[in-house]
Formats: structure tokens, C-alpha cells, sequence
């Protein structure tokens, strides 16, 4: 079970994003931050200690979006919220943005309790639903072969072998065997509002973001945070995988919202500012592609390169994973543009800059729109 959201925010931090709310809700209330939209906020026992969650009047009952991790004190809070502002009214919907822990969690325990289908896209519920009956009791040879690639040393691979496999489960309540599915480009109804579904990628395969343009409100999920950036990652799962282009894409696409909208968030404050937040996402992402890029002069392993992206060492197992997987995905990128080659050497995978020309952050940003 991780904290998945991120390793990293030095590029991406934007001073100038408004955040129109002074305090965050205090445990177990909701604040209205929208006609029918409350935020509630839970807690995590990661180094990003919360998540917000949000609960929509939905025709004189209510529809929630995320979950919560799948732990006792979140059960918690979801018990006194019912009592406090739900009970006696039904629950109608409960939506999940994406498959991460913090927020399906308690998706399972709450259609079970209110009777409610689960609404969210395929492939999160499919993941969801594999990585839930994939326990075992030692990580799976791919595993551990795609951090040797990486160039892990025998310590850290210890590590890996003695924290075990099969967490998530651990922070995800047994889901339904059945759901509603949620496409991009559709829409849902919500208190007879039109919520249009946009799906972004990268950061999890087809995560759901929620925009009401009557409402000019867009519950973001992971997609776009204010204060830090969503992990990018590849994943032992799908070595070869791109999921930078993917999330630059998605970034890109997402500048098609209005720019007036209410950004709601999975962690840190509402906030006004999507262009300039996803700029500044776009532009941090491309800012260490550059670096990166300027760095592979000579072959190096992805550990290697971790200093050059995150300008800091990682200790701690779980944080030193994150950082290869999103290490790794900033090399699958320059490789993908052509700018880098991999070789391999008694396993472990090397990167070196091609003889392509440099390309700038500003090439970067562009190349990243992919193609028209
Ligand atoms: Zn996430």
C-alpha cells in the first residue's frame, strides 16, 4: 500500500494560483465549496496525510466521489458524516476518479452499506479488481528484474524482497463483481446536472475527472494538483510503456476547460488557475526532460539519473520505487523521441543520449502536444 500520488514537486510549484477557500473542512464535516458540492477531507498515514473527497447533492439524496483509504479511521469519519449530513437520505452513485488506494479504498464497504452501484471507468476497475487478488508472499520475478534494470544495488533489492508484495490489498475493501462504466466524452447525471467525464492518462491508466459547466466546476482527482505533481510512473506490469506522452497529452487536452473553472482536487486546497496549473505541470515535466537529456552524455543507469530529476537521494523503499518508476518514465520518453538509446549490460539497462540534435524545454512542450 503506497502513497501513489507523488515523489517530486520542485518543478511545479505555482505561487499564483488563487485558493478561494481560507481553511480546510475540520474531520468528519463538510464545506460547501459549490451549490450541492461538499468537500470533505480524510486522512492518510503517508507523507501526503490527506485526501479530499467530495460528497454532490444528487436529487434529494447524495452521490460521493472517492472513497477513502480502506482503513478503520476512515470507516470512521464515513460513519459520523452519515449521521451528521446524509442519513436518512439514499446514496445514489459512488463514483471513483481511479484505482489508487486513497481513493477506491472504501468504495467496496460503501456500495455494500448503501446499496449503490460503483461508477468508474474499465480499465480502473479492472486493475483494481487484479491487483486486489494478487497477493503473494515474495514480489514476482519481473519485479525484481525491472529494478535490477534500473540499476538497483543488492541492499536496495533487499529491501524490495523483505517489504513483501501484495499491499494494495491491504488498503482496498473487496470490491463488487459488477459496475457502471464511465467513458470519456460521456456524461453523467448528477441532481439532473450534466457532469461531462474527461479522462486523463499517466498517472493512472483512465482516470475520471468530472466537469459541470453549469456548475464551471472540475473535480480533478489526481489529474491536475495545485501544490505538487501526480507520479508518472512505468511499472514492472508494462516496462516498455510511455506514460509521460500520456500524461502530457492529457495535460494538453485538458486546456480545452474553461479556464474560470473551480478545480477540485484530490489533495491540497481548491483552486482557481487550470491553464496556468497545467502550464506549469507541462512546463516541469519538460524542464527535467531537458536536464535529463543534457545529463546522458555518457550511459547511465536509471538510479543514476534520480539525482538529476528529483535533486535528492531516496532511503526509504517505497519513495526509492516511485522515483525509479517515474525515473524511468522520463527516460521512456526521451527515448520514444528519439533523443536516447538503451543498451544492456549483465541486466541492467543504460541510457545514453542519441546524435540527435538537444532539443529545448520549449521543443519539449511542443513535441509533448504528440501528434495533431
Ligand atoms: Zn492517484
Amino acid at each position: 500500500m503506497s502513497d501513489s500520488s507523488t515523489v517530486s514537486d520542485r518543478d511545479s510549484i505555482s505561487a499564483e494560483l488563487s485558493y478561494p477557500f481560507e481553511a480546510v473542512p475540520e474531520r468528519g464535516a463538510l464545506l460547501e465549496v459549490a451549490p450541492g458540492v461538499h468537500w470533505l477531507r480524510m486522512p492518510l498515514p503517508f507523507n501526503l496525510d490527506h485526501i479530499n473527497l467530495w460528497v454532490l447533492d444528487d436529487c434529494d439524496g447524495v452521490t460521493l466521489v472517492d472513497t477513502g483509504l480502506g482503513m478503520p479511521d476512515s470507516k470512521a469519519i464515513w460513519e459520523e458524516v452519515f449521521e451528521r449530513y446524509i442519513d436518512p437520505r439514499p446514496v445514489r452513485k459512488v463514483v471513483v476518479t481511479h484505482f489508487h488506494p486513497d481513493h477506491i479504498g472504501l468504495a467496496g464497504w460503501l456500495v455494500r452499506k448503501t446499496g449503490a452501484p460503483l461508477y468508474i471507468s474499465r480499465t480502473e476497475y479492472l486493475m483494481a479488481r487484479m491487483l486486489c487478488l494478487d497477493v503473494r508472499d515474495e514480489p514476482p520475478p519481473e519485479l525484481m528484474r525491472f529494478y535490477e534494470a534500473a540499476g538497483w544495488d543488492e541492499t536496495q533489492l533487499d529491501a524490495q524482497r523483505q517489504n513483501g508484495y501484495g499491499n494494495y490489498a491491504k488498503g482496498v475493501a473487496e470490491l463488487p463483481a459488477g459496475y457502471m462504466r464511465l467513458m470519456d466524452g460521456a456524461t453523467l447525471s448528477i441532481d439532473d446536472k450534466t457532469w461531462e467525464i474527461w479522462v486523463g492518462e499517466g498517472h493512472a491508466p483512465e482516470h475520471v475527472c468530472l466537469y459541470c459547466a453549469e456548475r464551471d466546476v472540475l473535480i480533478a482527482g489526481d489529474q491536475v494538483l495545485p501544490r505538487i505533481s501526480s507520479n508518472v510512473s512505468v511499472y514492472a506490469t508494462e516496462p516498455e510503456s510511455d506514460p509521460l506522452s500520456d500524461w502530457l497529452r492529457s495535460l494538453h487536452k485538458f486546456k480545452a476547460l474553461p479556464d474560470t473553472a473551480l478545480v477540485l482536487p484530490s489533495h491540497n486546497e481548491p483552486f482557481y488557475g487550470l491553464h496556468m496549473r497545467l502550464d506549469g505541470l507541462i512546463n516541469g515535466h519538460c524542464a527535467k526532460l531537458e536536464r535529463l537529456a543534457r545529463k546522458l552524455d555518457t550511459p547511465k543507469t536509471a538510479l543514476e539519473t534520480l539525482d538529476t530529476l528529483f535533486g535528492r537521494k531516496f532511503d526509504n523503499p517505497m519513495l526509492l520505487s516511485m522515483a525509479t518508476g517515474e525515473g524511468i518514465a522520463h527516460l521512456r520518453f526521451l527515448e520514444s523521441a528519439g533523443l536516447v538509446e538503451r543498451s544492456y549490460k549483465d541486466g541492467v539497462a543504460y541510457y545514453c543520449r542519441t546524435a540527435s540534435p538537444a532539443m529545448s524545454k520549449a521543443g519539449f512542450v511542443e513535441y509533448s502536444r504528440g501528434p495533431a
